[in-house]
């Protein structure tokens, strides 16, 4: 995901703002890292560049 697209996205536990972790990017992209909401303490993982932004308890059924 591009970075700049952390101005868009908000926690959808609290709607609060994300702070972004990365582990891995390249120009134009992080490729692996978090997304992080300090108001809930949630983390939600970036993975081959794509956020994934489910809530914990929806990421983990499916
Ligand atoms: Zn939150």
């Amino acid at each position: 995901m591009r970075k700049k697209l952390l101005d868009i996205l908000a926690c959808p536990v609290c709607k609060g703002d994300l702070r972004l972790e990365v582990k891995e990017e390249n120009e134009e992209e992080v490729l692996e890292g978090f997304l992080i909401c300090d108001n809930c303490n949630e983390r939600y993982p970036i993975e081959e560049g794509i956020p994934n932004l489910l809530p914990p308890e929806l990421r983990d059924k499916l």
